[in-house]
């Protein structure tokens, strides 16, 4: 029987990461993900990327491995990976959220002054994910 997991983790860009860069991130992502029938969502501010992946565990944990793999980040922490029922990023090939409004009034609310996932709990930095897939950023 197919299991769908979803991960969570963060990390931190190895340079400051130019929309540039993010469009090249997002454009692979999109089309991988969509063939391998993967949905999350991604945040970047502050130089750190938060990251949900959605999909059939063996698929979601074989591409988990190849993006801590990859040289434009370093120091990737698992926040949570656990079994799911549903996917919550359905909609999303891969959605994208950077320092918009939303994105730091939500961390107000945290009562965080800027966006620095070791100082987050997993539940706000959960919670950050959804909300942001709501006021996503258009990258195209
Ligand atoms: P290739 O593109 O041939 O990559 C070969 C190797 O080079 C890989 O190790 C790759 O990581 C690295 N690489 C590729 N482009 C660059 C570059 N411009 N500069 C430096 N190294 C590079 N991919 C997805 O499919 N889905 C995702 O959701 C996803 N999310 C990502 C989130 C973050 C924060 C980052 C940094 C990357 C993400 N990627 C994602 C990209 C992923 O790491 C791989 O680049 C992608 O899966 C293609 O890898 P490949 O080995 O098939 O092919």
């Amino acid at each position: 029987m197919a299991t769908n997991i979803r991960i969570i983790y963060y990390s931190t860009a190895t340079r400051n990461t130019s929309l540039t860069e993010l469009k090249d991130i997002l454009v692979t992502a999109r089309d991988n993900n969509a063939k391998e029938e993967i949905c999350g969502m991604l945040c970047y501010d502050n130089q750190y990327f938060l990251q949900a992946l959605e999909g059939d565990r063996e698929v979601v944990s074989e591409l988990f491995l190849d993006i801590a793999d990859d040289p434009r980040h370093t120091d990737v922490v698992i926040v949570s990976c656990e079994p799911i029922e549903d996917c919550l990023f359905e909609d999303w090939k891969m959605g994208y959220a950077s320092s918009t409004e939303a994105f730091l009034s939500l961390l107000a609310e945290m009562s965080q002054t800027e966006f620095e996932p070791g100082e987050m709990t997993a539940e706000q930095m959960f919670s950050l994910l959804v909300h942001m897939s709501k006021h996503q950023n258009k990258v195209d």
